[in-house]
């Protein structure tokens, strides 16, 4: 679904060059749930923009369903196949009422008004907003309008969901809420790409990239990246606690199977 070949991106400004991208190659399968972490500034904002073509390539090269973005004819096919998602829910609503900054997307495509209308219903209900259709956006909880902006990537029916931090301005329980409705994207077969700086977020994914320095560092399931402690500590994350106390247990001649991630594993293990 997305392949990139040695992806380097470089921001030019007068204060000089800036590599954000250097040298990124991996490849996305139809209907993957991948997670991408890594510290501030490592380049997981720059590389999502590449998905959809926000952004090209400074050298190197992406493909989004088999389609080189950086090729001008692909551009609109390119967007159709990806939605984004942002950190910040303000600056994605477009519209002063919920129902119309749904629609907003695909009135863009020229749709004609009544499937707008039965598309945008289907969206609001998918992520429990139909109760809110009518509403002002202004009016909305912080993890509501992350909603709204869901649904209106969902009405696009793009085959990829990009989510950028969408959960980091939330509060934990719109955090549960947003990541509930991401499994289940998942689930009725999207593929997903979903940057986040919370660990238990990234450990719920099927694979796990961790960019360091603009650059792929780690690729993995959350099982093999969770449990390297000493790569998880030297890159400045949090090791999940089961790890740590699983651990702490080993060092106390405990004898723990290597690959424990849960507390429900480390529970088990235990009786
Ligand atoms: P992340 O999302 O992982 O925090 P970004 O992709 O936003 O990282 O940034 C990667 C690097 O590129 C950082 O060093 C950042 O300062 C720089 N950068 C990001 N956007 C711009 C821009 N528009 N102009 C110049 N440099 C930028
Ligand atoms: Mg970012």
């Amino acid at each position: 679904m997305i392949r990139a070949e040695n992806l380097r991106h470089v921001y030019k400004s007068s204060a000089g060059d800036r590599v954000a991208l250097d040298g990124v190659s991996f490849s996305i399968n139809d209907g993957e749930f991948v997670a991408i972490i890594g510290t501030n500034g490592s380049g997981k904002s720059t590389l999502a923009k590449h998905f959809n073509a926000l952004l090209l390539p400074t050298s190197g090269k992406i493909f989004v369903d088999g389609l080189d973005t950086s090729d001008e004819k692909n551009l609109w096919h390119v967007r159709q196949n990806v939605g984004m998602v942002f950190q910040n829910p303000d600056s994605e609503i477009v519209a002063a009422i919920v129902d119309d900054d749904v629609a907003f997307g695909l009135e863009n495509l020229g749709i004609e008004p009544k499937k707008i209308r039965e598309r945008v219903d289907l969206a609001l209900d998918d992520v429990n907003m139909s109760d809110y259709k009518k509403f002002a956006p202004s009016k909305l909880s912080g993890g509501q309008k992350q909603r709204i902006a869901i649904a209106g990537v969902i009405a696009m029916r793009t085959k990829i969901i990009v989510f950028d931090e969408p959960t980091a301005m939330l509060d934990p329980q719109g955090r549960r809420e947003i990541l509930q409705m991401v499994k289940r994207l998942h689930a009725q077969g999207l593929t997903i790409i979903y940057i986040t700086h919370f660990m238990e977020e990234a450990a719920q994914a099927q694979r796990v990239l961790v960019m360091e320095s603009g650059r792929i560092v780690r690729d993995g399931t959350p099982r093999e990246v969770f449990t390297d402690v000493r790569e998880i500590t030297r890159l400045g994350f949090d090791v999940p606690v089961a790890v740590q106390i699983a651990n702490r247990l080993r060092r106390r001649g405990f004898k723990l199977p290597k690959k424990i991630l849960t507390a429900d594993e480390l529970a088990e293990a235990l009786q």
